[in-house]
């Protein structure tokens, strides 16, 4: 890049793109923590440039800016992803996208809304609400996470058993190519909707989307259940699934995950196996038959039902999960897709892992749940958080040995690509990927195949030798 033109640029972003180091260090993590020496050795962490567009026209420029230029991009949004989904991996510009935010229409008669891509999901919801309506779904990370970020990942969260996925709920999005290039994508066309969901970015920038919402519901209810194993939770949730009226949301935890909240000085409910809660919104009239079909899950599983307010405040803390990430100093997490069915097999699996590991989880739409399971290490002990490390790898062998597979790709989970993607999906994203990104610029080094410095087999062979070493040494076993 030349600093004539780079200066043009600043001046027509009115300073909202930099150079400057420490600005541009800001975005070389996620949620995720990796030992930098581990990091800096396999890619090049980083970007040269920063940009921070307020507007669609900022997006252009700064899009053209990087064709002129062969520079990378890299879409960050909320950064809650942890695979270095939106960490800049080969030089170039990171676009942080949240400038792009607020509703732009909501349409009550068709009960659509049209919202900028950086917006986040909690004041999303705020607004919407003032106006008498409401989300479908919104991941539990909807106090940081935006609307572009969750179209771009997985789309499963609170609301998808009732909705399904949030990428069905889109009727349309406008997008920026590499190439500048821009288009609504739909349902229809050589380039649908469904080419850009859940690409993780490295499509097209998406800047503004438009989905259903619904008015604000009448009447709620929240039920929790005392679970004394995974295979009665599943249970639970299945005939939840089946009920007369499908609940808004299902989620879970398991004893060690409320031990680990009581350490924290919450009070938790006393239940042996897991705290099932599920939550209904809808018609005041309906929430009788809610309760009323609670009470048969209750009666053909043979549970208890815990109080009114845990159930109220399940529902309440929903979106802080990771409140126990305090008790730290680090908290280790392998997020999974599962069939629920295969929660017991699953967890039957983590729990010999000598390791004491927590399980929450989400369902999802088809009687999937986002599982998150999670334990603490230290990170600055660097040599023993490898060991500690290398043990997410055997929770996403249990997931994929069930059924199931990890969450999300970005660059880490790439490893798994061959064992947990059908290779004809895969075969057809690589193909989009060199259609419409031919010069590979937009989010480079992730998604589609693993970096060459970590081919699966080695890797599963570095995991398999730490986690043989956590064994003899005893790593994890005392906490
Ligand atoms: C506590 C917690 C709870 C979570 N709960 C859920 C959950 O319920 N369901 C779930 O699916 N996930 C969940 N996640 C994971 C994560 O929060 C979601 O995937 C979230 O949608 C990411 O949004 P973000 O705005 O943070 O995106 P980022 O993390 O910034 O980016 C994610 C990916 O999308 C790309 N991207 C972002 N914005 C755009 C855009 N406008 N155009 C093109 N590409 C873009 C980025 O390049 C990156 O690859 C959770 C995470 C945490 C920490």
């Amino acid at each position: 890049m030349t600093a004539e033109n780079f200066d043009l640029l600043k001046e027509k972003l009115n300073g909202r793109v930099t150079d400057d180091p420490f600005e541009t260090s800001f975005y070389t993590r996620d949620m995720a923590s990796f030992p930098g020496f581990l990091v800096k050795l396999m890619f090049r962490v980083g970007a040269e440039l920063a940009a921070r567009p307020q507007s669609e026209e900022d997006v252009r420029q700064l899009v053209a800016y990087a064709r002129d230029n062969h520079m990378a991009i890299t879409p960050r949004a909320g950064g809650t992803s942890a695979y270095m989904n939106a960490v800049p991996v080969s030089g170039g510009m990171v676009m942080d996208l949240t400038g792009l935010s607020g509703l732009i229409r909501l349409d009550k008669e068709r009960g659509v809304a049209e919202v900028w891509c950086g917006t986040a999901w909690s004041a999303l919801e705020k607004d919407l609400n003032r106006e008498g309506f409401t989300l479908c779904s919104y991941p539990s990370s909807a106090v940081s996470s935006t609307v572009g970020g969750w179209f771009s990942m997985e789309g499963q969260g609170i609301g998808s058993m009732a909705w399904g996925c949030f990428h069905d709920l889109v009727e349309s999005a406008h997008v920026i190519l590499a190439s500048g290039e821009e288009f609504d994508a739909d349902a229809a066309g050589p380039r649908p909707l469904s080419l850009f969901a859940g690409k993780e970015g490295t499509l097209a920038i998406v800047t503004r989307l438009t989905f259903k919402v619904v008015p604000l519901a009448e009447a709620a209810y929240h039920v929790s259940f005392a679970a004394p194993s995974a295979i009665v939770a599943a249970k639970i949730m299945d005939m939840a699934e089946k009920g007369p009226v499908k609940p808004f949301n299902g989620h879970f935890a398991d004893r060690t995950c409320l031990d680990f909240q009581k350490r924290m000085g919450y009070e938790v409910p006393e239940v042996s196996g897991f705290l099932v809660t599920l939550s209904y919104r809808g018609a005041a009239a309906d929430m009788a038959a809610c309760r009323a079909y609670a009470e048969t899950i209750r009666l053909k599983t043979g549970v208890r039902l815990c109080s009114d307010e845990t159930a109220a405040e399940e529902w309440e803390e929903r979106l802080y999960s990771l409140r126990i990430k305090r008790n730290g100093p680090t908290l280790l997490a392998a997020e999974v897709i599962l069939p629920m069915a295969r929660l017991n097999d699953f967890y039957g699996r983590v729990k010999k892992l000598r390791q004491r590991v927590s399980v929450y989880g989400h369902m999802m739409s088809g009687q999937q749940a986002n599982v998150m399971a999670q334990y603490y290490a230290d990170e600055s002990q660097t040599l023993r958080y490898l060991f500690y490390l290398a043990k997410t790898k055997k929770i996403n062998d249990a997931a994929i040995a069930c059924g199931g597979r990890p969450y999300g790709t970005g660059v880490w989970n790439t490893v798994y690509l061959k064992r947990s993607r059908d290779p004809a999906s895969l075969a057809e994203a690589r193909e989009a990927k060199e259609r419409l990104d031919p010069e590979n610029r937009m989010n480079p080094g992730k998604f589609y195949r693993p970096p060459k410095l970590m081919p699966p087999a080695l890797f599963g062979l570095a995991c398999f030798a730490a986690n043989l070493g956590s064994r003899v040494l005893r790593i994890g076993r005392r906490r």
